[in-house]
């Protein structure tokens, strides 16, 4: 033992101990051995593995022993001892709380067994009491199978009766009437079996092809299962593949994690890209929060439009940047050209000027002069020309800047026209008319294939007119992104909301019937009046007026529209602020 007691001073005594002691430097041989030089109780690691192994080893035939399997590794993951005490407490409760009553069963079964059954013969119950006990493996499945014995003959049902036997026995009851009543079951559930593993799990391995192979064999193997034992064999390898299945959902479950999150840092990294652009921050927040929710085909559906939405978007931007850049560079590059240009005029012109100077100063008679006065009057000619070249340069290159201003504004006038192409409304987030019509259309395949009812609910807001005249445009606007905002979290996440027109939006129910549709609308009517407007600090009442019309089987998306419009208008006409089934 040493005194030392700082942990770095542990640490160290701790591997000069280890050599000493010619022990391998294993994690646990260290953490015993500096527990003892410290001094303190050592805190053992969760053995996660260990009791994963000890689950998987468990016996799990019964529906008992299958729920605690689950539990006993349910704790194991979770590392948790209180939760395996929780589930070895539970274990041993039930088995205290409930003995199996042998005492009674017995007392019935010698009863059931004297007692006189239409068409059931004391020989046929010898028989079946046999083969229940020579086929029960465990005292449990035994009880179980001598109580439904004893419930079958005290209902006095001879079918019932060897139904019983056949459950024990498999198919080789004497009575061949009987093998086909026992069979039925077992046949259809085989069939039922093999289908599942060959035709659903065959398309959910499709990345596993060693375990879709052994799904398929297995299935060929359990139809043409006739005996107990093959079924027994079957039942083996089907655990088998059970627990290969459950690692390979828990690896896809990983995958699909992985991959949101992958997907959730690309969007941030287009935000951060895009940060002076409203409309795309806009639309990274919805896509960021449509990930952030649980995944469904609907709602990838949904992000994967919004995406194609925003490249297409962001590339238009960039082009029209890079040519604006390009534009810019050259007339810069030009101007500076020029600028040069005319310096270099200039200065010769002033060495030059500075040379007759010279030579004036110098002149001794007046040809001199002359002379001189020549070169200076062609030098300043020359200047002069050169000063209108610039001039006239500079004009043009003022035009084509003009020019190069009318290319930016058309540009952003195309790149305004391109939003169009795109599915979402600017202000509300809320799909636009583009949107919706593919929305509905995919609403509508859905449903039919799915044989599902769908509803369409079209609202205008209650005198909005007058809201924009008190208030002004922008609350009016405000106005319209709070009621989206409302119906979106009022409704179901399935449900598509679209801005149908100025006030107007539409809102696609899947699977909703015409009174649930009502119903969902005018719930989205009492939330707008406990979630109030706020406007400069004034509540703000907005209300509106819906029709709602359920989609016939061969109606048009746009005809179901227009039924909810009309009924839309009656609600209008009734005193607004109602909801009017069509
Ligand atoms: P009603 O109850 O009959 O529907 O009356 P209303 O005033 O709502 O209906 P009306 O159709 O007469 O007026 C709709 C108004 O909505 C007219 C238009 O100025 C306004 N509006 C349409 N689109 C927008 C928008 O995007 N923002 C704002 N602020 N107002 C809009
Ligand atoms: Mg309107
Ligand atoms: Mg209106």
């Amino acid at each position: 033992m040493t005194d030392a007691k700082h942990p770095s001073e542990l640490a160290r005594e701790t591997l000069r101990q280890l050599a000493m002691r010619r022990e391998p430097p294993t994690p646990d041989n260290y953490r015993a051995l500096y527990h003892e030089i410290a001094g303190t109780a050592a805190i053992e690691a969760f053995p996660e593995r260990a009791l994963k192994n000890l689950a998987a080893g468990l016996p799990k035939t019964t529906p008992e022993q299958l729920r605690f399997g689950r539990q006993f590794e349910a704790a194991a993951s979770e590392g948790s001892w209180d939760s395996l005490k929780a589930a070895l407490t539970d274990l041993l409760a039930r088995g205290a709380a409930a003995p199996p009553n042998w005492s009674g069963l017995i007392r019935d079964l010698v009863s059931q067994h004297e007692a006189r059954h239409a068409g059931i013969t004391t020989a046929k119950k010898r028989e079946a009491l046999d083969h229940v006990l020579a086929a029960s493996g465990t005292p449990e499945v035994l009880f179980g199978r001598l109580q439904s014995l004893v419930r079958n003959w005290s209902q006095g049902t001879p079918a019932d009766a060897t139904a019983a036997e056949g459950a024990a026995r498999g198919e080789e009851a004497a009575d061949a009437k009987s093998v086909v009543a026992a069979r039925q079951p077992n046949a259809e559930l085989q069939e039922l079996v093999a289908s599942l593993l060959d035709n659903t799990l065959g398309v959910m391995l499709a990345d596993a092809p060693d375990l879709a192979g052994e799904a398929g064999g297995l299935a060929a193997d359990i139809r043409a299962a006739a005996s107990t034992e093959q079924i027994g064999a079957c039942a083996g390898r089907l655990k088998k593949l059970g627990y290969r299945l459950q690692f390979v959902a828990e690896d896809k479950t990983e995958l699909r994690g992985a991959l949101v999150h992958l997907l959730q840092l690309i969007v941030e990294n287009i935000g951060e890209l895009v940060v002076d652009d409203q409309w795309l921050q806009g639309q990274v927040s919805l896509v960021r929060d449509l990930l952030g929710q649980p995944l469904d085909l609907r709602r990838l559906d949904d992000v994967e439009r919004r995406l194609k939405d925003l490249i297409y978007k962001q590339s238009a931007l960039k082009k029209s940047l890079t040519d604006a850049q390009a534009q810019l560079k050259d007339m810069l590059a030009t101007f500076v050209d020029r600028l040069a240009g005319f310096a270099a005029t200039t200065g010769d012109y002033h060495d030059r000027i500075g040379a007759c100077a010279e030579r004036i100063s110098n002149a001794s008679d007046i040809g001199q002069l002359s002379d001189v006065l020549q070169v200076v009057m062609q030098e300043t000619r020359a200047v002069q020309f050169a000063a209108q070249r610039s001039r006239d340069e500079l004009i043009e290159m003022r035009d084509r800047v003009r020019q190069a201003e009318r290319e930016v504004v058309r540009l952003q006038e195309e790149l305004a026209h391109a939003s169009e192409m795109v599915r979402t409304d600017a202000l509300t987030g809320a799909l636009n008319r583009k949107g919706m019509d593919e929305a509905i259309e995919r609403e509508v395949a859905r449903a039919r294939r799915k044989n599902s009812p769908l509803s369409v609910a079209l609202l205008d807001i209650d005198n909005f007119k007058k809201l924009n005249d008190t208030h002004g445009h922008e609350a009016g606007d405000q106005a319209l992104v709070h009621l989206a905002q409302v119906v979106r979290e009022t409704l179901r996440p399935t449900d598509t909301l679209a801005r149908y027109g100025g006030e107007e939006f539409v809102i696609v129910l899947a699977d909703t019937r015409l009174d649930d549709g009502v119903q969902a609308m005018v719930r989205v009517q009492r939330e707008l009046t406990r979630k109030f407007f706020l406007h400069r600090n004034e509540k703000m009442l907005i209300t509106f007026s819906c029709g709602v019309a359920e989609l016939g089987p061969a109606e048009s998306p746009a005809d179901g529209v227009k039924r909810a419009d009309q009924a839309m208008y009656l609600a209008k006409r009734a005193g607004k602020n109602r909801v009017v089934a069509a």
